[in-house]
């Protein structure tokens, strides 16, 4: 039987803050462990929270850049479990009313036509610590400086299809939200991690399936692959005949596996009650129109922006889905030299030779010692012919991994592109001369030997040479106007 696949993501977002939502812990990564806490995310007896102004703007903000509705008023509720790494006996969570509802974001869907994923809703909670299993000595500890950390948790409805579509969501909320500086993003320190809710239906039902869900994945990658693995698992059970369990799953990336960790009969039961220690938070409306015009341009406007400069789709989807990019391409565009060809020329050597590097060293576009200043020039070089195609390629890593001016290392070692016609006439007529053989099979009617004849001259030239000129000039001097100055004049 053909299955639809149906996906909802849990997405939780470490919020750009300093210090933790109810106290003021440090939130810094990689310190000694608890050496960040106090009484209060430590979860000591009468010690009383209160909650950091900057988390709930920042909570708003993503809500407003994601066309959410920001309510006026949120309650924190107290979400009971025990976990060792949990040191209140209950996650300070958002059930109702969270602090957003509503909004969407935009992706392709796999038909190609544009898909809206709606948001349910966003909240805040707190993080838990860790538990470091010391397999050497058999024990267990606890490190609570993670603990008290301010998250956001962006539910979706159940309105994504395939894994294409859920890792498209993730990268572009992924994009927004680094943008926004709503949180620094670092997937690999689980400053960004989801939730897939996934479950198969029969093709074209109005009723959704029994869902597994596959708890905190850290990369866009796992992201696919555990979808991909799920579907197959389940639409092998129910092609045996068989009923898909409410399973709570955790990827095994090393095996690229889910693997059950609870069935939904040990689904926890949170008995969430409103938390008494901290008043009902409000945002007044002039905050929330402060928020609004702090917001750079959506998604959305940038697409379009991007695309009427006359940047190809992948280009634009690039620049917004990278950390950084778009930021990185504005700022070289505006350095460009003079008026025009700027975008394009910028667009592709971002595309094809610096984000690929980026991505490469691990850092984002404005880490990079390669400034976008030296980015203008590099492009400027290229566009007026200073620079083939062939060179740029060649010079990328150096320039890049040095940050070093490109004007400077073409005026240093002479490598400007000679389309000069005297010079490459002169040196076209060496070539023709030194290759005499060639020559003649060449006036004989054989013309692909022309392109070794280019090659020799580039050779000659150092690469320097512009190869559609050289070619020209080539055919010139084989055409047997031997003295002559080049063709045509
Ligand atoms: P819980 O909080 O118990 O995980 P929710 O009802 O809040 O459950 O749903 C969490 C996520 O699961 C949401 O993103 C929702 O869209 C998604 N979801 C719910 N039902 C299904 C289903 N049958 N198949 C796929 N995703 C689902
Ligand atoms: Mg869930
Ligand atoms: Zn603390």
């Amino acid at each position: 039987m053909e299955m639809d696949t149906v996906i909802g993501l849990e997405i939780h977002a470490q919020l750009n803050t300093r210090t933790k939502l109810f106290c003021p812990c440090p939130t810094e990564f990689g310190a000694e462990p608890n050496t960040n806490i106090c009484e209060v995310c430590t979860g000591q007896p009468g010690a009383l929270p209160r909650m950091n102004g900057l988390a709930l703007e920042l909570a708003a903000k993503a809500g407003l850049a994601l066309g959410s509705r920001v309510n006026e008023r949120s309650l924190f509720s107290r979400k009971n479990y025990f976990y060792p790494d949990l040191p209140n006996g209950f996650q300070t969570s958002q059930l109702d009313p969270p602090v957003c509802e509503g909004g969407g974001l935009e992706i392709t869907s796999d038909d190609g036509s544009p898909k809206r994923v709606r948001l349910n809703r966003i909240h805040m909670e707190d993080d838990a610590g860790k538990c470091v299993h010391d397999e050497r000595r058999g024990i267990t500890l606890v490190d609570l400086n993670r603990a008290g950390t301010p998250l956001i948790e962006i539910v979706t409805e159940p309105d994504i299809s395939s894994a294409r579509e859920a890792v498209e969501f993730l990268r572009k909320l992924h994009g927004l939200l680094v943008r926004l500086g709503v949180t620094r993003g670092r997937m690999e320190e689980g400053e960004f991690r989801c939730d897939v809710n996934i479950s198969l239906k029969p093709k074209g039902s109005p009723v959704l399936g029994v869902r597994g869900e596959i708890k905190n994945l850290n990369s866009f990658r796992f992201v696919g692959q555990a979808i991909e693995y799920e579907i197959g698992r389940q639409s092998g059970i129910y092609a045996a005949g068989g009923r898909v369990l409410q399973e709570t799953l955790h990827f095994d990336s090393q095996k690229g596996e889910t693997r059950s960790l609870r069935s939904k009969e040990e689904a926890h039961d949170y008995r969430y009650f409103p938390q008494p220690d901290l008043p009902p938070v409000y945002i007044s409306p002039d905050l929330v129109e402060r928020l609004r015009l702090e917001l750079p341009e959506g998604p959305e406007e940038a697409a379009d922006r991007l695309l009427s400069l006359g940047l190809k789709d992948v280009q634009a989807q690039l620049l917004m889905e990278r950390r950084g990019a778009l930021e990185y391409f504005d700022s070289a565009v505006a350095a460009f030299p003079g008026t025009s060809g700027g975008t394009a020329r910028t667009a592709a050597l971002m595309e094809e030779l610096f984000l690929p590097h980026c991505q490469k060293e691990g850092i984002s576009p404005l880490e990079s010692p390669f400034t976008p200043d030296l980015m203008a020039k590099l492009a400027g070089l290229h566009e007026d012919g200073t620079l083939g195609r062939r060179k740029v390629q060649e010079l990328a890593e150096q320039l890049f991994s040095g940050g070093l001016d490109p004007v400077k290392v073409v005026r240093d070692r002479g490598l400007a592109q000679i389309s000069d016609e005297g010079e490459l006439g002169r040196m076209a007529r060496e070539v023709v001369e030194a290759h005499p053989e060639e020559a003649a099979k060449y006036r004989s009617g054989q013309e692909k030997i022309l392109s070794f004849l280019v090659g020799r001259l580039m050779k000659l030239s150092a690469g320097r040479a512009e190869p559609r000129r050289a070619g020209e000039l080539l055919r010139a001097a084989l055409s047997g106007d031997g003295d002559g100055g080049g063709e045509g004049n």
